[in-house]
């Protein structure tokens, strides 16, 4: 069964197929994605700043071109030895980080499976809500993380400091490409 938790450009796709996840205990965040421009911004937007350079501080987060990049540790046993590495915020029950700290792909991503088994090609609504939504949060946050990465290359091009200051220039920019581009979430609330 596939869930759509409406919540514009914050939108959540939920599927019954990740309790018992056919590519083992850990599921998706074996493999997990980068923390992105537009998901910087949008932590910022969430008041996350300080949490950002605590974990860069840390270690889990590391600079990247795109962004930044999500430790990895040992998953030992998981996956049948599939995946040897996983997300550093994953725990024995799933996630550890709310979701206003985490990756917008961590939030709208659904395997291929989830989505049959959620009956997507039998119509099931929710299951197509869902695709829907996927499809347009995709297009959403690609087209702000290209924007966001030649802003970021354009004002720092040997790189950005990683400081207060950036992080909240790069949430400012954020909100407004998403005041921008209202009209094309706006379905999602
Ligand atoms: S989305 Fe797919 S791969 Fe990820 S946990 Fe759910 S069932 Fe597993
Ligand atoms: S941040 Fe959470 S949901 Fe995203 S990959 Fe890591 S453990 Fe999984």
């Amino acid at each position: 069964m596939i869930r759509v938790e409406r919540a514009g450009v914050e939108t959540r796709l939920h599927s019954s197929l990740c309790a018992v996840c056919p590519h083992g205990p850990t599921g998706c965040c074996a493999s997990p994605p980068g923390v992105d421009w537009a998901d910087i911004g949008r932590i910022v937007s969430r008041g996350g700043a300080q949490w950002l350079l605590g974990e860069i501080a840390a270690g889990n987060l590391r600079p990247g071109p795109r962004g930044l990049l999500l430790r990895r540790v040992p998953n030992p046993g998981a996956n049948a030895g599939a995946w040897p590495t996983k997300c550093v915020y994953h725990g024995p029950r799933g996630c550890t980080i709310d979701p206003d700290r985490r990756a917008a792909t961590c939030n709208y991503y659904l395997c291929e499976e989830a989505f049959l088994a959620g009956g997507e090609y039998q119509g099931d609504p929710a299951a197509r809500e869902a695709r829907a939504a996927h499809e347009d949060l995709v297009a959403l946050y690609g087209q702000w993380d290209l924007e966001l990465q030649a802003a970021v290359a354009e004002r720092w091009p040997a790189g950005p400091p990683w400081d207060e200051p950036f992080l909240a220039w790069v949430g400012e920019v954020w909100r407004q490409m998403v005041q921008r581009d209202r009209r094309r979430w706006r379905a999602l609330r």
